[in-house]
């Protein structure tokens, strides 16, 4: 950041006080401008035993395989954002959703709420940031072909809950190389 969203004037780095991080913060108005993590809300949607991936239209990886996700708007829930990102870009309409994983990725400042849950009916297709749309059965799922680690985490721990049939909410963080 070189100036300040507030009054457009320069900013420096430096540590406000009372505070323990540099912040920037700006060098007329003084307006602090705070850079935290941001949420990405996915969603795993499923189908008879399948579930739904889109293969990305979109840089970065576009042509690789992800579950729906995206960031979370204001005003929205969690489980708002997890159903519309799920419908913008699969055409899908879940239901029941329940959170399956909260994913750790602090070396780019980004937290993963992944919630997992059937389709109300088989119809889907590719929105706008997917090239298509796809039932997967989990011995199918293209793993080579995963966009993003923190996707392929999530999605190995999906396939390990079903094949011991025990879902559990899985709380961790992914290690730097692999984000
Ligand atoms: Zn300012």
């Amino acid at each position: 950041m070189n100036y300040c969203s507030a009054c457009g004037a320069p900013v420096t780095k430096k540590i406000p006080a009372g505070d323990n991080l540099p912040r920037f913060v700006c060098d007329t108005c003084q307006a602090i401008h705070y850079h935290n993590p941001k949420i990405v809300v996915g969603c795993i949607p499923e189908w008879d035993g399948h579930i739904l991936l889109c293969r990305r239209a979109i840089e970065p990886k576009s042509g690789l395989w992800t579950f729906p996700a995206g960031f979370m708007e204001i005003g929205e829930s969690t489980e708002q954002a997890a159903v519309r990102e799920t419908l913008e870009e699969s055409q899908a309409q879940v239901e029941r959703i329940c959170l399956f994983a909260v994913l750790s990725l602090p070396h780019i400042g980004q937290a993963y709420l992944v919630f997992r849950g059937p389709m109300g009916s088989p119809d889907f297709g590719a929105g706008e940031e997917s090239l298509e749309v796809q039932l997967f059965s989990l011995s199918a799922i293209p793993w080579d072909e995963i966009a993003f680690p923190v996707v392929k985490d999530a999605l190995c721990r999906y396939v390990d809950d079903v094949t011991r049939s025990e879902f559990q909410v899985h709380v961790a963080t992914l290690p730097d190389r692999l984000t």
